[in-house]
């Protein structure tokens, strides 16, 4: 544990529970994680630390266990890097790394197939890793979600772009304070797309937006509680020589939905991450892995 009594990451009061649960960069990873482990995480209030795992023993699944566990010491050896040797790995880094340990431990538990066939299959059954499908030819594609933080009080409305053959181009997300309302934030993520695409200079552009009634007030310019986004996105979308803004089901969309998740965590305002994805859950996409 480090001689001072206040975090070397965020400057608050150090404890157990700050460094793994409560500290802006844990916090982070925790957005990506289960909610259900998130829940119990942060509803069991026991001030000592093995009081607090062995109620987690006894709550929690086998497997939710396992993944309380690994995210646990995931988290602490992110802060040993950070702190220790100046080596900042970012949440979705952690994330990634948790997903993959996961996916191998349970491979490991069916020896019958081949070991690289069984951890594919294991991270195929994994939601951190689906399918992205590409635009057509000239296009970029820009996949959007809006999501909201644990304690509902800030929404995120994320946007990440790429290139039609998968190639990361940059991603933002806009976060706000107040707006509790789902498909607002998803209408706020459908203009955060035709922001992001004009930082990128790209003029040709497939906007993917999972929520189906959204996309429906979009295209025909519905009146409604978020009426002023609407119109606001019918005009900017006349700028660009082609916007397409169309629905793509959430097993589509898990990477937006992932950094809108992961943006409710971070301060109110707008976040741009360019051309430099730095996450290896950002870089590899159209990542097919049942082939
Ligand atoms: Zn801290």
């Amino acid at each position: 544990m480090a001689d001072t009594e206040n975090c070397q990451l965020c400057g608050a009061q150090d404890s157990w529970r700050h460094s793994l649960m409560e500290c802006s960069a844990s916090r982070r990873v925790w957005a990506l994680a289960d909610g259900d482990i998130v829940d119990h995480v942060e509803t069991t209030r026991e001030p000592n630390a093995k009081s607090w795992i062995f109620a987690m023993i006894e709550s929690l699944s086998h497997k939710k266990l396992t993944e309380l566990f690994v995210t646990l010491w995931a988290i602490w050896t992110a802060r040993r890097k950070s702190i220790h040797e100046g080596n900042l790995q970012s949440p979705h880094a952690t994330h990634s790394f948790i997903v993959s340990f996961i996916a191998e431990l349970e491979s490991l538990q069916n020896t019958e197939r081949p070991r690289g066939e069984r951890v594919r299959a294991a991270m195929a059954g994994s939601t951190s890793h689906q399918i992205w499908r590409p635009p057509g030819e000239g296009f970029v594609k820009i996949n959007v979600d809006g999501g909201f933080s644990r304690n509902g009080e800030r929404g995120a409305a994320a946007a990440v772009c790429r290139h039609n053959n998968g190639t990361f181009f940059g991603s933002s997300a806009m976060v706000f304070e107040g707006i509790n309302d789902a498909a607002t934030l998803e209408s706020l993520a459908c203009r955060e797309a035709l922001s992001l695409a004009p930082d990128l200079m790209e003029d040709r552009i497939v906007v993917a937006c999972d929520s189906k009634s959204v996309v429906a007030d979009i295209s025909k310019g519905t009146e409604g509680r978020y009426s002023a986004i609407v119109k606001e996105i019918v005009i900017r979308s006349r700028e660009f020589s082609t916007c397409d803004i169309k629905f793509e089901g959430q097993a589509l969309n898990w990477e937006a939905h992932s950094l809108a998740k992961f943006s409710s965590s971070l301060d109110v305002g707008r976040h741009v991450w360019l051309g430099d994805p730095r996450d290896p859950l950002i870089s590899p996409v159209n990542l097919n892995i049942n082939q």
